[in-house]
């Protein structure tokens, strides 16, 4: 078991991340998928990990959270960002509040919002989980969920390009088979924002147009529940 693992769902092409303090094998879940709560346990007990915390970065659209199925089966503690509204968490976290996990294992909780209004990026040991707000080569749509462009912009240039270059991004998805990126890679890259004005980035996004996500009428009840609702309606 490494340090940190990044799981995969392909139906919603969302990653779900493990960290694991190696000494102490306490770990921590970010941003669970409920179709896969089976596999998160089977690798929980194989490994004896001792699931302290299960992380949100946002209360997602398009797939629902196990995290509190998780939560009830580990005994893990959820933590959610204070703006998403996650009402059943146990922890709502405001900007800048750090959690610990292991042998001095410390979490960072960023309010970076513009996909949503209460999203967050974590930053753990040189690495950024960010959520929908920064993707490889793309960024999260701000459409709906109180999204607003000029925030997200905001979060991405002045918060998420504010870290070394060689920070390593974790994204909250990707639809072209990458895994991980770089801070320095998205600043000179990305092709929605890297070197654009704010006008620009405002364009790029207005002519969008994307689709409604399936999922956006269950999802987002869902997870302001932390999954824990039946499916059946
Ligand atoms: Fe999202």
């Amino acid at each position: 078991m490494k340090a940190l693992t990044q799981l995969f769902d392909n139906t919603s092409s969302t990653f779900t991340y493990l960290l694991v303090d190696e000494k102490t094998k306490e770990g921590v879940m970010i941003d669970p998928v409920d179709t896969h709560l089976n596999d998160y346990l089977n690798i929980i007990n194989n490994n004896n990990i001792k699931l302290k915390y299960v992380l949100e970065t946002h209360a997602h659209a398009d797939h629902i959270t196990s995290a509190g199925n998780l939560c009830k089966s580990t005994g893990a503690i959820a933590a959610t960002p204070i703006h998403c509204n996650i009402s059943p968490a146990d922890i709502h976290l405001e900007n800048n509040q750090v959690i610990e996990f292991g042998y001095k294992q410390v979490i960072k909780a960023l309010h970076t919002p513009g996909h949503t209004e209460g999203s967050m990026s974590f930053f753990w040991s040189a690495h950024l989980f960010t959520g929908d707000t920064l993707l490889i080569n793309g960024c999260g749509r701000t459409d709906f969920q109180g999204g607003d462009t000029e925030s997200l912009y905001r979060s991405i240039t002045q918060i998420l390009f504010g870290f070394p270059e060689a920070t390593i991004i974790c994204p909250g998805h990707d639809y072209h088979g990458n895994m991980f990126s770089t801070i320095g890679y998205e600043k000179n890259n990305n092709a929605r924002i890297a070197n654009r004005s704010l006008k620009d980035f405002t364009d790029i996004m207005n002519r969008l147009k994307l689709p409604k996500p399936s999922m956006i009428d269950k999802a987002i009840p869902a997870n302001l529940k932390l999954g824990l609702v039946s499916h059946a309606a």
